[in-house]
């Protein structure tokens, strides 16, 4: 049995100015990762791809590994990078094959194709009508009707933070292996409501999603294959923007409709619960110092979310809105993480650890799409530390996966340790403040440019949350994005 495992993922914000060329889903190669290379890299780790090549081996199938190709999220991508991918995958499959498992996000949108994985998956069914095609995707997919035309098991994450990427890969491999052994036949039913839930509203661990994956492990337990509700993403201007629901049943048509209906209605009657209204910076920094005051020296620090600016959202990572209010406010012991700022960087790797330096530190990135100018902040400190930038995820997100930030530094102003980074990587892991020497715990105060993710490695040692609004492209205020593309009416954007 021959089995071709492949990945590519892109959420794209397609309000982002952050390019998406080839060389952003290739790391410090000079192409993404393929065959023995993307083993290595994703073998044993807490990935779909991961769980993928798990399968395949205890099926004692040969694996062909055409491509690995994974992008922090960031603006539309280029054309000739998703025909390098996709072609990968696509002459793999025309090799023959007897199934094929993909690990994609479902949100990626193109220069020419405002549905991505759609188009892949159309190419694919095209040459091979009769193969197993099974997928995993993020919760965050802007459900297509093409994905789910030319895929045979369709399985997304049921948690987020995306804690459960290895298990989604299980749920959709295994529906395909079952398959292949006669012991299964998937059908899939699928649907959508009018509905853009808000991202800060999305957490697994909050109502309503909460209650609707639950019931989605409850559907799986008592005999769907795959129950997956896409809370999707809405800082995507694209027609299928917002909530979808998928269920694949063993040759159940009516039970598949049945409970996919019961997920979209159950969504539907809890569509308030996902509406978000930010509160003013200057509100929430009061309230911040109010609450720091309440605590105990030792309860670990407030934990301030720049959730307008958060790269896993397509943020340009270098917006200062947040971080000067923090300095103007005169916070102390603070640690800030980060700002994506690749010249601030190499001027502080030329000064040297120890220099005192003066930056203008980020908005270096306009953001047209909001009618915004990038706005650097003058910060003035001492290089405190200067790194490569390289850790490999502790978990529970994407656990041993390698995540690069590029040659970064901490600047030290007294009051506030800012990371700089040279390339976007949101921070939901231990292991990226040990990459640069912080204990986060120890900290009064922690600056993080993410919404919900951080949860995932971070949110233990958290003795308070305040959101933050900020300026950025994932702007928590729909009012200030520009839907031109998006299927109307839709909630809470229109009256309904
Ligand atoms: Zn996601």
């Amino acid at each position: 049995m021959k089995v071709v495992i492949a990945q590519m993922k892109h959420e794209t914000n397609t309000f982002s100015p952050v390019p998406t060329p080839l060389a952003r889903f290739a790391g410090d190669a000079a192409l993404p990762l393929q065959g023995a290379d993307a083993y290595q890299a994703y073998k044993g780790t807490g990935t779909a791809i991961g769980a993928f090549i798990e399968l395949a081996e205890e099926a004692g199938a040969q694996i062909v590994l055409p491509v690995a190709a994974s992008a922090w999220p960031s603006g539309p991508v280029e054309d000739a990078a998703f025909e390098h991918i996709v072609k990968r995958i696509v002459d793999a499959v025309a090799d023959g094959c007897d199934a094929v498992l993909l690990d994609l996000h479902g949100a990626m949108v193109t220069r020419t194709y405002e549905d991505g994985e759609g188009e892949l998956l159309r190419r694919l069914r095209a040459i091979a009508p009769e193969v197993p095609i099974g997928v995993a995707l993020d919760m965050h997919t802007n459900l297509f009707p093409a994905m789910v035309d030319h895929a045979t098991v369709l399985a997304g994450y049921q948690t987020y933070p995306h804690i459960d990427m290895f298990e989604t890969g299980l749920r959709a491999g295994r529906a395909v292996f079952a398959m292949l052994a006669g012991r299964a036949r998937p059908v899939m039913a699928w649907g959508n409501r009018p509905m853009l839930p808000h991202v800060m509203r999305q957490g697994s661990d909050d109502s309503p999603n909460r209650e609707l994956q639950a019931r989605c492990k409850e559907m799986e337990l008592q005999g769907a294959l795959c129950a997956s509700v896409f809370v999707g993403f809405p800082n995507a201007d694209v027609s299928q923007a917002g909530l979808s629901a998928l269920v694949v049943t063993d040759g159940d048509e009516t039970r598949a409709r049945r409970w996919c209906d019961e997920l979209l209605d159950m969504a539907w009657a809890a569509r308030a619960g996902f509406a978000y209204e930010p509160e003013p910076l200057a509100a929430s920094l009061a309230r911040a110092q109010a609450l720091r005051a309440t605590l105990a020296d030792d309860a670990g620090p407030v934990v301030l979310l720049d959730h307008s600016d958060n790269c896993a959202s397509g943020g340009t990572m270098d917006t200062m809105t947040v971080l000067g209010a923090i300095l103007d406010a005169g916070l102390q012991d603070v640690a800030a993480f980060a700002i994506c700022d690749p010249g601030a960087v190499q001027r502080m790797m030329h000064a040297g650890i120890g220099a005192e330096i003066q930056l203008a530190l980020g908005g270096k990135l306009d953001m047209p799409a909001l009618d915004l100018g990038g706005q650097p902040r003058g910060v003035k400190g001492r290089v405190r530390l200067l790194c490569d930038g390289h850790y490999r995820n502790r978990g529970p997100m994407a656990r041993g996966e390698h995540n690069h930030m590029g040659p970064t530094a901490v600047l030290d102003t007294g009051k506030a340790e800012i990371v700089v980074v040279s390339r976007q990587v949101e921070p939901h892991d231990l292991a990226a403040f040990q990459a640069v020497g912080i204990d986060p715990a120890s900290k009064r105060f922690l600056m993080l440019k993410s919404r919900v993710h951080w949860r995932a490695g971070l949110r233990a040692l958290a003795g308070a949350v305040v959101e933050c609004a900020g300026t950025g492209v994932c702007t928590s205020d729909y009012a200030a994005l520009r839907f031109t593309r998006l299927r109307r009416p839709m909630y809470p954007l229109d009256p309904l």
